[in-house]
C-alpha cells in the first residue's frame, strides 16, 4: 500500500506549497474503500476522514484508532439521524431547517456540524443556495446542540479543461470563500465557522488558492473507486 502513502505525500506537498502557513488539512474520503487501504492512509498520517453513508461508516469505523475525526459528507436522511450521531465526529451536510431540527432533537450533547452550500446552484446537487446562507446562519442559534463549525461547499464539475471553465469554477470558489468570511465576521456564538471544506481530487489546488481549510480527496489518494 506504499502507493497510497506516496499519493498522500504528493498531495501534502501541494498543500504545503500553496498554503505555507499550514492552515489547511487533508480529509481522506473513504467511500467504497476497503479497510486495508484506509489503514494505509492512517499509517501515512491522515487523521481526518469523510464518509458518505451512515451504514458504511458504522461497519468500517466501529472500532477505530484513537485521535481520528470521521465526518459525514454525504446526504443525511432523516431516518438515519439517530445512528449518524453515534458514529460521526461531525455532520457536514446540514442543508436546511428540517435536518437541523431533527438532529437537534435527537442530540443530548453538542455536535460539530457544517452547512452544505450548493455553490453552483445546480439542480442535481443537494445543499443550500448561497443567497440563503446568511439568513439561515443568523437564526441557527435556535438549535442549541448544533455548533456550526464551517461551510462545506459543493462545486460543479468542470465540463472540460478550457480556460473558461476553470475561470467559472474558480470564480464560484472565490465567491463561496467570500460568503464564508462575511458570515465568519458576524461572530455568531453558535457559528464559529472556522472551516471552509472545499475542493476534491480534480479541483483541490484551486480550492487551496481560494482559501479552503479542508480539501476532501478520494480518488486522488485511493485510485478509482470500485
Ligand atoms: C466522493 C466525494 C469527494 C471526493 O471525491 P474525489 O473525486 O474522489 O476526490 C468529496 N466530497 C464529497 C461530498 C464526495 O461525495
Amino acid at each position: 500500500m506504499s502507493e497510497i502513502a506516496e499519493r498522500i505525500g504528493r498531495i501534502m506537498e501541494r498543500i504545503e506549497a500553496l498554503r505555507p502557513r499550514g492552515d489547511c488539512r487533508l480529509m481522506a474520503v473513504t467511500k467504497g474503500q476497503r479497510w486495508d487501504r484506509i489503514q494505509a492512509a492512517i499509517e501515512a498520517g491522515v487523521r481526518l476522514f469523510g464518509e458518505n453513508r451512515v451504514q458504511e461508516c458504522t461497519q468500517k469505523w466501529a472500532v477505530r484508532p484513537d485521535g481520528l475525526e470521521i465526518r459525514m459528507i454525504g446526504h443525511l436522511q432523516r431516518n438515519k439521524v439517530k445512528y449518524a450521531i453515534q458514529v460521526f465526529s461531525g455532520i457536514d451536510t446540514i442543508d436546511g431547517e428540517t435536518l437541523a431540527e431533527v438532529l437537534d432533537r435527537h442530540l443530548s450533547r453538542q455536535l460539530s456540524v457544517m452547512l452544505e452550500v450548493n455553490a453552483g446552484e445546480e439542480r442535481t446537487k443537494t445543499g443550500m443556495l448561497p443567497t440563503a446562507v446568511r439568513g439561515f446562519l443568523e437564526t441557527a442559534g435556535q438549535w442549541q446542540r448544533l455548533r456550526f463549525d464551517g461551510i462545506l461547499a459543493m462545486l460543479p464539475q468542470a465540463r472540460d479543461s478550457s480556460l473558461g471553465e476553470s475561470k467559472r469554477i474558480r470564480g464560484l470558489m472565490q465567491e463561496t470563500a467570500e460568503l464564508w468570511r462575511i458570515c465568519q465576521r458576524e461572530r455568531w456564538p453558535w457559528a464559529p465557522l472556522v472551516e471552509l471544506s472545499m475542493g476534491m481530487t480534480s479541483d483541490y489546488e484551486w480550492a487551496l488558492e481560494a482559501g479552503a481549510t479542508i480539501v476532501r480527496i478520494g480518488q486522488g489518494i485511493f485510485g478509482p473507486r470500485q
